[in-house]
């Protein structure tokens, strides 16, 4: 029970913990996507600007290659080459261009690719002098009539975009104008915006970045006919291309965002081309807002998911608690009912069996007291036949004296007659009462004097039988006890039997019953000229049928119906050696509580 409760609890705890990471997974998951999606849309809108300003400054100079070449000085210098006046008029005009224009250089190639004349014609590092002839930018004006190019300046080592024109006269080609434009101020603007931007050039290698750690650097692994190509232009020197890290392991043709590493810390890269050079415009975001808020929001959901499963184990605890403390109740009072059942079974029982042994106890008393009307029947015949023979002569001796009408004699032998009478009467009147079966009812006001006056007239026949003389010293005016004067009146018949009987049987002849009273109870002693009790005796005196007697009238239960009795109605009863041999039988009995109440009222 215990192992399978402890299984549910850890199937419990795998199900909460599995459903807790789900959860936070799923929401940090959901709120990492659309923080994602957020991120590139802002990603898109910088691109989108900062295409504008891309164009925007290309555009400015466009045509200024084109609108140079119009002009006759550069002509006439192309047509001169060798007239130092012509070229050093077109070197002034470059120069003032420049200055107007914007452009960083502007300069003219002659159909060799030499620079014929240059706007820093007399700056150190001028380009004149110097052949381009390997520039794309060169090649493609003589080719097509025009041309663009970025790429490091290979005089100046300044990078730069090179947009060209050819200048053509009578039909044939005559040279190419060059403008250099820097765009380096767009990338200062980056910087100072701390925005990760950049362009990077047709092979996807960054030119220009508001980063410095993006520049010249390709986006993904250039292959070896690559390198060769931007070796062979020129286009970035001395810049080791080949040997620069890339930004993104992804491959050229991404449009959608990437995420890049840069020292470290994660970009969502977004790209977008530029034309006609096919150049890629980059903006990048810093992941790690997105990351943070997709963990703190899944971190949140789990904490919620935590409480919400805490909350529903709580109240599952708790309605397992009631659901079991409604069985307990349950079981307790089914079990209440059963021992109540039990109970009134049980009392029923007692009932019974209470009934029985009171029955028992009836009988037995009524036992014992036949078995002291057998141990007197002797002395009680003698008793009634002394009387009746003395009748016999009395009533004989009346006819007698009546056949001689001797009157005054009649009368004392008819008086006599009766008071013989009268004696029998009161014998059979006690034993009748004594020997009566009658169930004694609740406690009564008994007066122990008449009590005892009763035990001594029953026991009368036995002592005169014995040679016995019973001394009585009981006060007149004694307390009342509570109990049943029938009952009372057996237990001195007892002891007074065995008084009688253990005196006789040592030849002495006296017997004495004394009552005394005072506030605690009342004490009636029966003391005998007996042999005493022997110790052996004494540990036996109250078992039922315990007799030392051999005559067959005894039954050995006076002692301990007597002690019944009395502990009954709160009495007691005890044995004592007496003075100068014999016993003393101490009976003890509370005064009646109407006494007890009669008695304080008094003192009151
Ligand atoms: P029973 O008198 O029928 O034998 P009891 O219960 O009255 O039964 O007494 C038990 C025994 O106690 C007696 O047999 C007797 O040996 C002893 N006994 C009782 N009273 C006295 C007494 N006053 N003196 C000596 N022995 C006594």
């Amino acid at each position: 029970m215990r192992g399978s409760i402890r299984r549910q609890h850890v199937l419990l705890t795998i199900v909460a913990t599995v459903l807790v990471c789900a959860v936070a997974l799923g929401a940090g998951w959901l709120a990492y996507l659309r923080q994602l999606g957020e991120l590139e849309r802002q990603v898109g809108d910088r691109l989108t600007l900062n295409l504008r300003a891309v164009e925007s400054e290309i555009e400015r100079f466009r045509y200024l290659p084109d609108v140079v070449g119009q002009d006759r000085r550069i002509a006439d210098m192309l047509l001169e080459p060798q007239s130092r006046d012509a070229i050093a008029a077109a070197n002034l005009y470059l120069e003032a261009v420049r200055d107007v224009s914007g452009a960083d250089e502007l300069y003219v190639l002659d159909l060799s690719g030499e620079t014929l004349a240059a706007s820093n014609w007399q700056e150190p590092g001028s380009f004149v002098g110097h052949n381009y002839a390997f520039r794309p930018y060169f090649t493609d004006a003589m080719a097509r009539g025009n041309g663009r190019f970025y790429a490091v300046g290979v005089t100046t080592g300044k990078p730069g975009y090179f947009l060209t024109s050819r200048l053509d006269h009578g039909g044939r080609p005559l040279g190419v104008v060059v403008a250099k434009v820097d765009m380096s101020p767009l990338s200062v603007t980056w910087a100072a915006a701390g925005e990760m931007s950049a362009i990077a050039d047709g092979e996807g290698v960054v030119f220009l970045s508001g980063d410095p750690r993006w520049l010249y650097r390709p986006m993904h692994n250039l292959d070896t006919d690559t390198v060769a190509l931007l070796q062979a232009q020129r286009r970035y020197d001395g810049v080791d291309i080949a040997a620069a890290a890339p930004l993104t392991g992804g491959s050229a043709d991404d449009r959608e965002g990437l995420t890049v590493d840069v020292s470290g810390e994660s970009y969502r890269l977004r790209l977008r081309g530029i034309e006609p050079d096919g150049w890629q415009l980059l903006s990048a975001l810093p992941l790690e807002p997105v990351r943070r808020e997709a963990m703190q929001i899944g971190g949140l959901a789990g904490l919620v998911s935590i409480l919400a499963i805490g909350a529903l184990l709580l109240a599952r605890q708790r309605r397992q608690y009631v659901r079991l403390k409604l069985d307990q109740h349950a079981t307790l009072e089914r079990r209440v009912a059963e021992r109540t059942e039990a109970l009134a079974r049980e009392v029923e029982e007692r009932r019974r069996a209470e009934a029985e042994l009171r029955a028992t106890q009836e009988n037995l008393i009524h036992a014992a007291k036949l078995a002291a009307l057998g141990r007197m029947s002797a002395a009680i015949v003698h008793e009634v036949s002394q009387p009746l023979s003395a009748l016999d002569n009395t009533l004989a001796a009346a006819g007698l004296h009546a056949e001689r009408s001797a009157t005054g004699e009649v009368q004392r032998n008819l008086s006599n007659a009766r008071r013989l009478l009268r004696r029998m009467q009161r014998t059979v009147k006690h034993l009748r009462t004594f020997s009566s079966r009658r169930e004694p009812g609740p406690p009564e006001v008994v007066d122990i004097g008449g009590v005892i006056e009763a035990a001594l007239d029953i026991v009368a026949p036995q002592a005169r039988d014995g040679g016995v003389v019973v001394e009585a010293a009981v006060p007149a005016g004694m307390p009342a006890v509570s109990g049943n004067a029938v009952r009372l009146e057996q237990v001195f018949i007892n002891l007074l039997l065995n008084a009688i009987e253990a005196t006789a049987s040592a030849g002495n002849n006296g017997v004495r019953i004394a009552a005394t009273a005072d506030d605690s109870g009342l004490a009636v002693e029966i003391a005998d000229q007996g042999r005493g009790i022997p110790e052996a005796v004494m540990e036996r005196l109250f078992e039922p049928f315990f007799t030392t007697k051999q005559t067959g009238e005894s039954l050995g239960l006076g002692l301990s119906i007597s002690r019944t009795l009395l502990e009954e109605f709160g009495g007691a009863l005890r044995f004592a050696p007496r003075e100068g041999g014999g016993t003393i039988a101490i009976v003890s009995l509370p005064l009646h509580p109407m006494r007890t109440m009669a008695k304080q009222t008094e003192s009151a």
